[in-house]
């Protein structure tokens, strides 16, 4: 008999997962790729990594081996081609796209034929020939910095494995087999085996590995099937039978949760849900307040995956596209070219609702050290958004060139950030005229009406919102930096995040005076920042006047359902009497009082 010391680790694991009753109420922690709860027993899909042995071929094997190799990569086309058919619902059919992808690496002349050459000339068996080639792809894949298309390096994981799996004449374990409700614990899952799952039979998954932005993740979110990732080892650990609760929202898993936990999250559960199937139900409903005063609800979007998910909440259009993402973490800024092809994408699958892009604002904690923003005593006044933007010129230039070219494919809106005064909207429209020039001269088509826009969240833009206001087509207001600078108060700061208030006096004003300014030119104004999507404001931003607010998403429908049950000229009467109280403090708790007696179910019951 082994002693326990001498046991290996996997072997001890094992026996600890299946003989030891899991502790009661055991939290593990991962990322929150899609929210909502589930409360159910594991189902353990094998996706282990497969072991494959290199061997040296002896020639007369060479032949069978590489035929061997050709057929598992047909077979794997051919499963491939059948999932694809199978996916019949309208929803999932815009993620065909990845199915294609892993059929495109199928067809990539290098893992075919470099694999095929190994066999021949190396004599290495098809295995171990298939391995190597994989694994030189994963290296460049490693090597990338963006986030995003290091996150593509799964699909040659899940491509490489069905190839692998196939090749070894092993079948794969489909989750259409999956024959009861359960929470699918995975080491890994491929964006295939979450196209396949069954929504009335799997009602959650966790996985060991994957990122936000993991194929995975995204079509998670868009499928609503609760999800957390990324829990490095929970595959191996969640013992069968293990009653196991996620919450996809704040990335929590608690295994074998004791009567008082089960309870609490079966009831948070049901008010989740009870929550979406109200906010969905608002979906085709407008944005519009009792007596007939339309607001447009638009999404905040980074990328343009998160498309779908705005169109399901209901977005009328992207308010708020944060340009910036697409030159995070990469080596060299994206070509004028590269951008277009991201603008496109997001300006298309939004028809026929607008895009507003937002120009570059890099710099404050946005950082992106290969595009040489100097190290700054006080980034968050320093040379960010639009400031670098106009020192960057032909960086600049190639981005207003792109957005133009971007709006020959539907309707877009540019919008700079941080603009300061008239001097600088003057000067970016002076190289916005330059592109123009440019395009008209090349030829290439564009909108010449696209709506010109900046965002107000430096002081002195509000101070002279109404000198602005005739320089522009519409303002939108950023909140988040607003506060941070009306009130000095760093907005990533815990320790004067208590002095961070929306409902601070001077910010109200700031706001009625951005709000007036654009109502006498007539001008749109929007309000982007996160204030937009808290619901407790939105009689407040009703009654300041703003015509549009842009969000995340999902928080569309919470502050369409406050505004449908409200009218204009109650939410004028509020403001008037928030404008008349002197601290943040009473103003909010003037509002919370209100809100509580209009909105109990949603704000609670009424402050004393
Ligand atoms: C804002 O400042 O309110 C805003 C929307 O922009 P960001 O959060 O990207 O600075
Ligand atoms: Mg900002």
């Amino acid at each position: 008999m082994p002693t326990p010391l001498s046991l290996h680790l996997g072997t001890l694991l094992k026996m600890v997962s299946v003989k030891t009753e899991i502790a009661q109420d055991t939290l593990l922690i991962g990322i929150g790729a899609s929210p909502g709860i589930a409360i159910g027993q594991p189902f353990q899909v094998d996706r282990v990594r497969m072991v494959t042995v290199e061997r040296r071929l002896a020639r007369e094997e060479v032949a069978g081996e590489v035929d061997s190799f050709l057929e598992a990569v047909q077979l794997s086309k051919q499963q491939l081609e059948e999932v694809k058919a199978a996916v019949s619902d309208a929803e999932m059919a815009e993620h065909l796209y990845i199915i294609d992808t892993h059929l495109l690496i199928l067809e990539d002349q290098m893992l075919v034929d470099d694999t095929v050459a190994l066999v021949r000339d190396e004599l290495i068996n098809a295995e171990g020939a298939l391995k190597r080639t994989l694994d030189k792809f994963r290296q460049v894949f490693d090597r990338i910095e963006d986030e995003y298309l290091r996150d593509r390096r799964t699909d040659i994981d899940s491509i490489g494995e069905r190839l692998m799996r196939n090749l070894m004449g092993q079948t794969q374990q489909s989750l259409c087999d999956i024959d009861r409700k359960a929470i699918v614990v995975a080491h890994d899952l491929s964006p295939a085996d979450t196209m396949q799952m069954n929504r009335d039979k799997i009602i959650g998954f966790v996985t060991d590995v994957g990122g936000r932005t993991s194929h995975t993740a995204i079509l998670a979110r868009s499928m609503g099937i609760p999800a957390v990732i990324g829990m490095e080892t929970i595959s191996t650990i969640v013992p069968r039978g293990t009653l196991m609760i996620i919450d996809g929202s704040s990335g929590m898993v608690i295994l074998n949760p004791t009567e008082e936990t089960l309870q609490a999250y079966q009831e948070k559960k049901a008010a989740y849900e009870k929550r979406q199937t109200e906010y969905l139900s608002f979906t085709d409903l407008l944005a519009e307040t009792i007596d007939g005063h339309r607001v447009v609800l638009r999404g905040n979007v980074e990328l343009a995956d998160e498309v779908p998910l705005a169109q399901r909440y209901g977005a009328e259009g992207v308010g708020l596209f944060r340009s910036e993402f697409l030159f995070l973490n990469r080596p060299v800024p994206p070509s004028e070219e590269e951008q277009v092809q991201g603008y496109r994408a997001v300006v298309e699958a939004m028809a026929p609702h607008s895009v507003t892009i937002r120009t570059l604002d890099l710099g404050g904690d946005k950082f992106v050290p290969e595009i040489n923003l100097a190290d700054e005593l006080n980034p968050a006044m320093g040379l960010r958004a639009v400031r670098f933007s106009l020192k960057e010129r032909r960086l600049f230039k190639a981005q207003l060139r792109a957005i133009l070219r971007a709006s020959a494919f539907g309707q877009v809106r540019m919008m700079f950030p941080m603009i300061s005064g008239i001097a600088e909207i003057r000067d970016c429209k002076a190289i916005l005229a330059e592109a123009q020039k440019e395009l008209t001269e090349e030829g290439a088509p564009f909108d010449a009406q696209m709506p010109i826009g900046i965002m107000i969240e430096i002081p002195s833009a509000a101070i002279v919102a109404d000198m602005l206001a005739s320089e522009v087509d519409f303002f939108s207001v950023g909140t988040n930096d607003l506060i941070q600078y009306l009130l000095a108060v760093d907005r990533g700061n815990e320790h004067v995040a208590y002095l961070y208030e929306p409902l601070h006096p001077a910010v109200l004003r700031a706001l009625r005076s951005i709000c007036q300014a654009a109502r006498d030119a007539g001008i749109p104004v929007s309000m982007c920042g996160e204030m937009a999507a808290d619901p407790f404001y939105s009689q407040v931003l009703l009654g300041l006047g703003f015509n549009e607010l842009s969000m995340n998403p999902p928080d569309v429908p919470r502050v369409k359902q406050i505004l449908r049950q409200t009218t204009c000229q109650q939410a004028e009467l509020l403001l008037e009497k928030l404008l008349l109280l002197k601290t943040a403090s009473e103003v909010s708790r003037y509002l919370e009082r209100e809100m509580a007696s209009r909105f109990p179910d949603i704000f609670g019951t009424p402050f004393s």
